[in-house]
């Protein structure tokens, strides 16, 4: 049997992003009328005589209901021709450079990528005969001088960045990586296909660490990848992309179960009133923070101090929930990280509850001596759907403990 994703009925292209992230692929269960795609806890499929599949489904490594229901929700919120959902963000990436890389070949990196998918490209590809420039995307004429016309396959991008929240323009990066027969992969975890739509701007495929704000509520682990329409493998290799992604999906198997599946579309269902409120306490705080005497600098791409805001304004619909600043010293960042009492003191991002690190020791431990070390003064927040004034009393109480240390 094919691997070819299962059918699903409407098509929801045309719909708006809420109604997408609410509708495609979770059609009322013809059988019951169940309003929720139901969680398929099942490995296998009774046939109908041999090779009599229901549906296309075979075996749940191949495909489970509820994994296509999310599959074919994310590549709706997209604008995708096809979504495919992991076990973990990082398991997506594994599978996405498997696709499409082969020995000798190189990749175009942020200089401050996730410390995970930099280390993945470093360290587990590296020994396979994998090369990787790290650049700062947010100069195009950098990202054009790392490449390496006919051995550059992929330029990678994040934007905004992680923990420094640099903006790269996807559209000028797409057409640079195009001119070369490479593939430009987004990482949209940041922004979210409510905020920035990458595939519209030229993007070939969109990576998601599902875990934040798609999941939102802290509670999954997952990752996804969304393949524009049309989009081919990288010079060098013939076909669709979405039919290397879906083969190697199946033949490597870090697919998301279904109970995962599961909570990842409940989350997605809520995501544009989530990100509507992450924006707005994220602004609010934001303006907070440039205007205190503790804080030396503010990062936040909603701010019109930040470097390149009008790159930001221009491809997103919304700045996010994110910001980061710094305190001056080490002593102080790691004093108002362990006073705050609303804000939790955790890695991760993208739920419904604040929390604050620091990257330096924390998510960013592991790039330290690194050209991707982060400043050892540097505080990130996620900032969640609280109520603001409870968060900015919290900062400010935090920050006063900072000052004195
Ligand atoms: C968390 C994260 C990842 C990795 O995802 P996991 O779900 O933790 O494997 C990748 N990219 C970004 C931007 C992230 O924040």
């Amino acid at each position: 049997m094919t691997n070819d994703a299962p059918p699903h009925e409407d098509d929801w292209t045309t719909a708006g992003f809420s109604t997408r992230a609410i509708h495609a692929g979770q059609e009322p269960d013809p059988l019951t009328g169940a309003v929720v795609p139901p969680i398929y806890a099942t490995s296998t499929y009774k046939q109908d005589g041999v090779g009599g599949l229901r549906g296309g489904y075979e075996y749940s490594r191949s495909a489970n209901p509820t994994r296509t229901a999310l599959e074919s929700a994310l590549a709706a919120a997209e604008g995708g021709a096809a979504g495919f959902a992991f076990a973990s963000g990082l398991a997506a990436e594994d599978t996405l450079l498997r696709a499409v890389l082969r020995p000798g070949d190189h990749v175009v990196v942020p200089n401050d990528a996730y410390g995970g998918t930099y280390r993945l490209i470093a360290r587990v590809f590296g020994p396979w005969g994998i090369d990787h420039t790290a650049v700062d995307l947010s100069d195009p004429d950098a990202v054009l001088a790392a490449i390496e016309p006919g051995r550059t396959k992929v330029v990678w991008v994040e934007t905004p960045t992680n923990p420094l929240l640099g903006i790269a323009d996807i559209s000028a990066l797409s057409a640079h990586a195009r001119s070369v027969g490479a593939l430009l992969v987004v990482d949209n975890t940041f922004a979210t296909p409510y905020l920035q739509q990458p595939l519209a701007l030229g993007a070939d495929v969109v990576v998601h660490s599902t875990t934040k704000y798609v999941g939102g509520h802290s509670d999954v682990v997952g990752g996804a990848l969304v393949v524009g329409d049309g989009a081919m493998l990288p010079v060098g290799l013939e076909g669709p992309l979405a039919d290397a992604v879906r083969f190697h999906q199946n033949a490597s198997g870090a697919v998301a179960g279904p109970f995962d599946a599961w909570l990842t579309l409940r989350g997605l269902k809520t995501l544009a009133v989530r990100m509507d409120r992450h924006c707005a306490n994220a602004a609010a705080i934001a303006d907070f923070l440039e205007g205190h005497d503790a804080v030396t600098s503010v990062i936040y791409p909603g701010l019109a101090t930040h470097p390149d805001h009008e790159v930001a304004a221009k491809q997103m619909s919304g700045f996010g929930g994110m910001i980061s600043f710094r305190t001056g010293s080490e002593a102080s960042a790691l004093a108002v990280c362990a006073a705050t009492r609303v804000f939790t003191l955790a890695e991760s991002l993208g739920g419904v509850e604040s929390l604050i690190e620091h990257p330096h020791k924390m998510t960013h431990g592991s790039v330290a001596g690194t050209d991707l070390e982060v400043p050892d003064d540097l505080v990130r927040l996620s900032v969640g759907i609280e109520d603001v004034a409870d968060l900015i009393a919290d900062l400010t109480a935090a920050l006063a403990v900072g000052r004195a240390a």
